[in-house]
């Protein structure tokens, strides 16, 4: 079970968070986000000591340190256990605050900082279940979770290493807590999954244990069939395929991190996202089991570049487009789109222009033709290639939308349309009207 950033951001919604995991006796483990505003103000301080901004930083600092005196007050109003859990929280302001002094700020500190958030919010949490009699085991993050050379998440040691932790914890335990987000890397240095990398840190773990099912707890009822902020009448999408809703989360809904659905995809362990504001709501459920033959949601990503390369025809055909991908490798850029004819590919970056040595050894290829400012659509559903329909009912809705690229058949889950992002609004409240619309 994780739980994201609002649904542990006071000490109210501890307690309720503290509720949920005690409610049944199941074994668990609880993935835990930062309290919600801390990962921003503890990049922003971070920030700051980069740009040798101290009192900036300390300025930060002061208002996060209160923010907690006050959450810890009220999740302990006993003297004797506010007296215990402020002391282990004022261990990482005081961590913080000898930062704020180092003489060269490097990178490793400001890792060091952003792990902060998730190593607060559960040492509160621990303390509360503590001070409520009920007996949990702390997983330490940093002790197991690990990622690799290539930065990617180090699935063998992850498993071994969680492993031995469970097995050292007394047979009864029933309920584990551990942080979301942090790591450390191939260097062995304090790390982190990117933002919102608690989900990651849900999924690899369900894959490591074989869990029976993943919760990902929010504040919201599910996956939604469009963007809640873009389009108004949008509705949870209750049951999505493994394809389905990595292509969402990889393309823009910002509830999940992009590449947390592939490690519970790998071990087909169901993934269910879930409402702690509203725990009875059903959610979405993440599984092999979906509906079939129907057009589900829709997902959008902003800052997108797209590049044209047309050969001048000094390569053949197949050497043509093997040098432009090297190219994109040999930068570890990805690629998300791609559309080609004969002589010519268009592909798609996230990354707002061009980095200019790529450009530059494309030129020798062809010309180069570079457009800034695009979004990604990426509407999602069961759309295998033999059921007709689906592709021509997406094109029509945007029939008064000029677009610039297409890409199917990549997979039987997904059709992309890349656009201006200036039409990214028009775009999908036409996909919404035309697919969503019960008339
Ligand atoms: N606290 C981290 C963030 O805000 C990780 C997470 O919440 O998933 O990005
Ligand atoms: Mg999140």
């Amino acid at each position: 079970m994780k739980f994201g950033g609002t649904s542990v951001a006071s000490a109210q919604r501890i307690q309720h968070v503290a509720d949920l995991i005690t409610a049944t006796d199941e074994p668990k483990i609880v993935v835990l986000s930062a309290m919600a505003g801390t990962t921003n103000a503890l990049v922003e301080i971070g920030h700051q000591l980069m740009a040798h901004h101290r009192h900036e930083a300390l300025t930060i600092l002061t208002k996060l340190k209160k923010k907690y005196e006050e959450e810890t007050r009220a999740l302990f109003p006993d003297k004797h256990s506010y007296d215990k859990a402020w002391t282990l929280v004022n261990e990482t302001f005081f961590f913080l605050e000898q930062i704020c002094y180092v003489e060269t700020f490097t990178l490793f500190d400001e890792k060091k900082i952003l792990a902060r958030g998730e190593l607060l919010s559960t040492a509160m949490m621990l303390r509360h279940l503590a001070d409520r009699g009920v007996a949990a085991v702390g997983l330490p993050a940093l002790e197991y979770m690990r990622t690799d050379k290539q930065a990617e998440p180090d699935a063998t040691y992850i498993q071994s290493h969680l492993q031995e932790l469970l097995e050292r914890a007394p047979k009864e335990t029933k309920l584990f807590i551990t942080e979301g987000y942090i790591c450390r890397n191939a260097f062995g240095d304090i790390d982190n999954l990117q933002r919102g990398g608690s989900d990651y840190t849900a999924t690899l773990i369900g894959a490591a244990i074989n869990a029976q099912e993943i919760q990902i707890w929010t504040d919201i009822d599910g996956m939604h069939n469009n963007a809640p902020r873009v389009v108004d009448a949008t509705s949870p999408v209750r049951r999505l395929h493994f394809e389905e809703a990595s292509e969402l989360a990889y393309f823009g809904a910002k509830i999940l991190h992009p590449t947390c659905i592939q490690p519970a995809k790998q071990k087909h362990i169901p993934v269910r996202l879930l409402n702690t504001m509203a725990p009875e709501a059903p959610g979405t459920l993440i599984s092999l089991d979906t509906d079939k033959d129907i057009i589900k949601a829709v997902a959008a990503k902003d800052n997108i570049t797209m590049v044209r390369i047309r050969s001048n025809h000094q390569l053949s055909q197949w050497s043509f487009m093997g040098k432009v991908f090297s190219l994109f490798e040999h930068h570890c850029i990805p690629i998300d789109m791609i559309s080609s004819t004969e002589a010519s590919i268009s592909l798609t970056i996230e990354r707002p222009d061009l980095p200019e040595e790529i450009a530059t050894s494309l030129r020798s290829l062809g010309s180069v033709d570079v457009e800034q400012g695009m979004t990604i659509v990426c509407v999602v559903g069961d759309m295998e290639w033999e059921n007709v329909g689906f592709e021509s009912q997406i094109l029509n809705a945007l029939s008064e939308i000029p677009v610039r690229m297409i890409s199917y058949g990549g997979s039987d889950y997904n059709l992309t349309v890349l656009v201006s992002t200036s039409d990214k609004r028009r775009t999908l409240l036409a996909l919404s009207d035309h697919l969503f619309k019960q008339s």
